[in-house]
């Protein structure tokens, strides 16, 4: 196997330059140029041997390389036709490496995941396109693709919606969803000078575990993430009132009422002052009603 070759500003520019290649604002494209933050990356993901990868976005195959030498195949989504050739190029002799070239929010990765590994758990590794981070991150939970863990870089305003408990200011139906899926953990706070071309905001590296077992019980998840979302769509409204003005939910204002007192809070309660185990408790409630 061949040592990594980028992750320098020289080398990634020459390649560029070779290339001719232009940046496309759309794909969210701002490559890695620090190599203490891709050892960072790897080491935090735990890639071992045994394991498979897949690498959304690997750009002009940065951290792909690095991927590659730890572990034992490495499936890389790429969406910019532009970059093929250079992944040919730069990911020659890297022998365990299988380029797409997809959206890959169009991938069935559940079934990417079980015609490359067997159907056993991957591990998803990347420096996201920040502008379809969320439902990237969904889509894996939710489409029960078989996963260890997702050690992503992502916006730092993200990071820390993902990991933030109640009643603080960035706590929303993203870190409800996360937390139910997986454990949060920030690894490292990213400047926008470790990027070319510089992203305009802060990045962090999280690594979200997936538990084997989620940390509440709920009779139906998809109603829990229904009053969730209903929760937060309009977050200045009482809980009561975001429910009801909800078009997923079809309770009436009076047994909305009722369940939320049944919860033990009062009518006033903001959605924002419940724990991730009261929505399940209170969607416990709703299932009874309904
Ligand atoms: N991994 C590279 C690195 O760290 O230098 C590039 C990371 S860059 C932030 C995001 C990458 O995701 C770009 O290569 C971009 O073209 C690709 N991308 C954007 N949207 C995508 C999509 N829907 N599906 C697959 N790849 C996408």
């Amino acid at each position: 196997m061949k040592e990594p070759t980028l992750g320098n500003p020289q080398n990634t520019i020459a390649v560029l330059q070779k290339y001719h290649f232009v940046f496309q604002k759309k794909f969210g494209q701002n490559f890695l140029i620090d190599t203490h933050v891709l050892d960072k990356i790897i080491r935090a993901a735990e890639i071992g041997s045994d394991d498979c990868v897949l690498e959304i976005g690997p750009g002009i195959g940065t951290m792909t390389q690095y991927l590659a030498c730890a572990a034992k195949k490495v499936i890389a989504v790429e969406i910019d036709r532009a970059l093929i050739p250079i992944l040919e190029d730069t990911l020659d002799g890297f022998d365990n490496v299988r380029v797409i070239n997809e959206d890959v929010l169009k991938v069935d990765i559940a079934e990417l995941a079980e015609k490359e590994n067997g159907g056993k758990p991957i591990k998803v590794v990347a420096n996201l396109p920040y502008y379809i981070t969320t439902p990237i991150i969904m889509g894996l939970f939710e489409n029960h693709v078989p996963l260890k863990s997702i050690t992503v870089m992502v916006q730092k305003e993200v990071a820390d919606r993902m990991q933030v408990g109640p009643g603080t200011k960035d706590y929303g139906a993203l870190s409800l969803a996360v937390q139910y899926y997986a454990k949060p953990y920030i690894v490292a706070n990213v400047p926008p000078n470790c990027f070319m071309p510089r992203p305009k905001v802060g990045s962090a590296v999280i690594r979200l575990e997936r538990y084997e077992e989620p940390p509440v019980r709920v009779r139906d998840e998809k109603l829990m993430f229904r009053i969730i979302r209903a929760s937060f769509n309009q977050r200045r409204k009482t809980l009561v009132n975001g429910l009801n003005n909800s078009p997923e939910l079809n309770f009436t204002k009076e047994q909305i009422g009722e369940a939320v007192t049944r919860l033990g809070r009062g009518v006033s309660v903001r959605g924002e002052a419940l724990s991730l185990q009261e929505f399940a408790q209170l969607a416990d409630i709703f299932s009874e009603i309904q």
